[in-house]
């Protein structure tokens, strides 16, 4: 007896004026996997993205997530139904420390936040303590304990790419997207995020969709690729089936 996949896209379109920034998009994702998105400039991922977020509301189709359509759920709803995302461009506090950084993942989910910590209501201290072994946990897990006190304008953009993955990991995400996590990186950099990208997989069997250019890193990380091309989808599959796709490399080759 198959799980059920813990993300399924059916159908979905979505038009901006006379775009369709995504024309009848249909995938699932299996619990536990790590899924790659793919697609030259313009395709649709961030679109996407966007609507799995709730950032945008789609027009036809229907995104179920743990078999419940997610437009059951306000856009704000998103983060403690069990879905987490990290951004393209970084939207760290850049004189607080790693640590803090990280703090405020959590802070972000919970039901008390600044102002009943500052006005130290009860049963505060408990979330607080709970929230700070979490952060411990996410710190380990990126490898950033050597780092935890510096602040982070400090470090390289690698290591604060680490940090962003650390902060999304405190609202304890079901389906992780993340948004050209190698974005930036150098070689060495983007080999380490795809071990700690296995490893989160492996230790915490979270599910994660990622958009990536980094083809490298996408086809050596996911166990399926869905591609898209203006929209579409043009194959969903595993790595190498989708390496191997003619439509998509036409699609990134730019042939007839
Ligand atoms: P990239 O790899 O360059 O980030 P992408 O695959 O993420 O591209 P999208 O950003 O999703 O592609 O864009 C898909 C299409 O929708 C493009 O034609 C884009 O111009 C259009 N589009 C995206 N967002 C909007 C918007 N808010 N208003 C109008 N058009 C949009």
């Amino acid at each position: 007896q198959a799980t059920p996949p813990l993300l399924e896209v059916s159908g979905v379109t979505v038009r901006f004026g006379g775009i369709v920034a995504l024309d009848q998009v249909s995938f699932d994702v299996q619990q536990g996997t790590i899924a790659g998105l793919i697609g030259p400039n313009g395709a649709g991922k961030t679109t996407l993205f966007n609507c799995l977020s709730r950032l945008y509301t789609f027009s036809e189709g229907r995104i179920n997530f743990e078999g419940h359509p997610l437009t059951d759920h306000p856009p704000h709803g998103i983060a403690s139904l069990g879905i987490g995302r990290t951004f393209q461009n970084l939207a760290l506090f850049r004189t607080m420390s790693v640590r803090d950084n990280v703090m405020l993942g959590g802070h972000c989910r919970s039901s008390s936040g600044f102002l009943s910590n500052a006005l130290r209501l009860p049963g505060v201290r408990r979330e607080e303590e709970e929230l700070s072994a979490r952060a411990d946990e996410a710190i380990r897990l990126m490898d950033l304990g050597d780092v935890a006190q510096r602040p982070v304008a400090d470090l390289p953009f690698g290591t604060q790419k680490r940090v962003e993955l650390a902060r999304a990991l405190m609202s304890r995400p079901k389906l992780l997207l993340l948004d050209e996590p190698a974005g930036g990186l150098n070689h060495e950099e983007v080999d380490g995020l795809r071990q700690l990208l296995k490893r989160i997989q492996q230790e915490l069997k979270l599910t994660m969709l990622l958009v990536e250019h980094h083809m490298n890193l996408v086809m050596r990380v996911s166990d399926q690729v869905v591609a898209l091309d203006f929209g579409k989808k043009i194959a969903d599959g595993t790595p190498a089936e989708v390496q191997g796709n003619p439509d998509v490399i036409k699609a990134y080759l730019g042939v007839e």
